[in-house]
């Protein structure tokens, strides 16, 4: 079967670096700011050892989308339409897209939703992300295919994404209890309880939010570098190589 397209949803590696395995002949499609930041991204050279084991990403190449979206951009695929939207603005990073097909009421959501697993959004933006599930909703979608976890039908939608708004709340309060108490991201993750999200895979990712809601709350630069070594510090020790 021939791949005529295809969607890179944002520019994380686990969702974008598998470009260069499609064929030749497969337009690749996705943000404007996707394609930016995936053709500057160290990362593809060479994982830092935050991970571990450090990720190996096989034979891939850097092969960066042909066409960029801004806004939105509809495809038809035979007899299917195909909306590729933006939420407006960052939620889990600054160049996300869904695809949403609205005959058949299907959202692929990316990774703005990880379906029972702790969210990432360190490289978008908390209120964002927490803003673009009711953009998300307002679609009303009868299933969702997350970019993390099992999917939801409609009934399931509701729920996670009230668990989500809760989660994103909650590192919020964090960061402002945080900053009025003088802590640092990694103090108020060290202080906080997790409750109800503790179960959650991948429960250090509170630490890389908290360093995102601190850039946003206090207007000031966001240390990606800062926030993955917080993380493994949380940790004690390197985060799991796990999607
Ligand atoms: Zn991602």
């Amino acid at each position: 079967m021939s791949v005529r397209m295809g969607v890179n949803t944002h520019q994380h590696g686990d969702h974008a670096y598998g470009n260069s395995l499609l064929p030749a002949s497969t337009v690749l499609i996705g943000h404007e700011h996707m394609r930016e930041w995936l053709r500057v991204d160290p990362v593809i050279d060479g994982c830092p050892p935050f991970w571990s084991p450090v990720p190996d990403w096989g034979g891939v190449t850097r092969r960066l989308p042909d066409v960029t979206v801004h806004d939105r951009l509809t495809v038809h695929v035979g007899r299917t339409r195909v909306e590729l939207l933006h939420p407006g603005g960052p939620a889990h990073t600054t160049g996300d897209l869904v695809a949403w097909l609205p005959e058949q009421r299907v959202l692929y959501a990316g990774d703005l939703v990880f379906s029972g697993l702790t969210p990432l959004v360190f490289m978008g933006s908390v209120q964002g992300a927490a803003r673009a599930l009711d953009w998300m909703a307002a679609l009303e979608p009868a299933h969702l295919v997350p970019g993390h976890g099992p999917l939801l039908t409609a009934a399931e939608i509701g729920p996670a994404f009230e668990q989500l708004r809760r989660y994103y709340r909650f590192v919020l309060d964090t960061a402002d209890a945080g900053i009025t108490a003088g802590r640092t991201p990694l103090e108020a993750a060290r202080d906080c309880d997790l409750g109800e999200f503790a179960g959650w895979a991948d429960a250090e990712r509170i630490v890389l939010n908290l360093h995102r809601a601190y850039a946003e709350r206090q207007g000031t630069e966001f240390d990606l570098f800062a926030a993955l070594t917080d993380a493994v510090a949380w940790r004690g020790g390197p985060m799991p190589t796990s999607v």
